[in-house]
């Protein structure tokens, strides 16, 4: 392991490190320019997302949104569906709510000042600490999963990477090992380190550039670090919901502005009740949040999602209805709209209810077309 107090040691891992990056980095879109707009949003993208997704969406994104003026005055829903896809909507929600305040504060600029990037929606001290180290090249450590990682195995740490005397003990190392001249680059070798070499699983110390100071490596622990935490066990949620349908145009609702899922669209329905049965629990959110009573319900599809901490499943059930119905009563959404099949893309969902949508457009329903 580099002895934080052995310069030498120190500029060996950094240089080793640098040149490594240098011939290795992926062609990243936000990497061309360092444009501080970009990195931000490939920072908030990148939470809890797998990279060829994140380039995806932020290609898509900057086309949509060139800059913090075009997020600012963009309408919700178009912020929304941009988003579709990658979840946790509260980022993107946040993303718009920090462009407005960077217009009216800062002309549109993105700040290079840790304390105004921490009183921004959505950015806290990881992503100002990348905002700053990687847009405008300002000494701030960086510590994600790649990182404590990297970290875990160079020293050998034999205790879970989350127990808050490691995180101190990471924190530490992140701080001595940090190339002050390029925090740009050695920050981003360092995550890229992790993402391509240091992987979870088999890593590539064949060809890792610092192997040399890696102790588990040293000790052949490697396949052992970093010690995993306590598993949490997913909580499982089980769902129901109505699709109605007449006269080939079917009813979405939106949900409310503060619900965990505020803005985006589904079909109404919710949580089965103890003792219920999915078909039951779908005709009662059904009548609870639209004062709708439905005909004969017909199995459509069940589908699962799994988010970090969940695991949902929900099942979908058709309803035609014989004549258009009144305004419905939305007990649990701010909007409605009685949409055509091809239309239904044009709103954004959480993930089970956008399974549902393609899984609607892909069936022939000549009844419904
Ligand atoms: S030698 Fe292997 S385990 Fe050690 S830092 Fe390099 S890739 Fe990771």
């Amino acid at each position: 392991m580099i002895d934080k107090n052995n310069e030498a040691d120190i500029t060996d891992f950094r240089r080793r490190l640098l040149v490594w990056f240098e011939a290795n980095q992926r062609p990243l879109p936000w990497r061309a320019t360092y444009n501080p707009y970009h990195v931000w949003i490939s920072e908030i993208m990148g939470q809890q997302t797998q990279m060829d997704r994140v380039v995806q969406y932020f290609n898509r994104w900057i086309e949509q949104f060139p800059n913090v003026a075009a997020v600012a005055r963009a309408s919700e829903q178009s912020i929304l569906k941009a988003w579709e896809g990658l979840g946790y909507y509260s980022r993107a929600r946040n993303i718009q709510r920090a462009a407005q305040q960077m217009q009216e504060q800062y002309g549109g600029h993105i700040p290079s000042d840790h304390k105004a990037l921490l009183e921004l929606p959505g950015i806290g001290p990881y992503t100002a600490a990348a905002i700053l180290s990687i847009a405008f090249n300002l000494p701030f450590p960086l510590k994600d999963a790649n990182v404590e990682r990297v970290f875990a195995r160079l020293a050998d740490i034999d205790r879970p990477i989350k127990q808050s005397a490691i995180q101190k003990r990471i924190g530490a190392m992140a701080e001595a090992l940090l190339e002050p001249e390029l925090p740009r680059f050695y920050n981003q070798a360092l995550m890229e380190l992790g993402a391509l070499i240091c992987t979870p699983k088999k890593p590539a110390c064949e060809l890792c550039p610092v192997h040399m100071h890696c102790q588990a490596l040293k000790k052949d622990t490697v396949e052992f670090r970093p010690l995993p935490n306590d598993k949490q066990k997913k909580i499982e949620i089980i769902m129901a919901c109505t699709i109605l349908h007449i006269d080939g145009l079917f009813f979405v609702q939106q949900r409310m502005a503060d619900d965990i899922w505020g803005g985006l669209w589904e079909f109404p329905g919710g949580r089965l009740e103890e003792g219920e049965q999915p078909l039951e629990a779908a005709r009662r959110e059904l009548a609870e949040e639209t004062g709708y009573q439905a005909g004969d319900l017909e199995f459509f599809k069940t589908v699962v999602h799994h988010y970090t901490r969940y695991r949902v499943t929900l099942h979908g059930f058709l309803a035609a209805m014989k004549t258009k119905p009144e305004k419905p009563i939305l007990s649990a959404a701010q909007d409605y709209a009685w949409v055509s099949l091809t239309g239904l893309s044009d709103y954004p969902y959480p993930a089970g209810h956008r399974m549902l949508v393609a899984a609607l457009q892909e069936t022939a329903f000549p009844e419904i077309r």
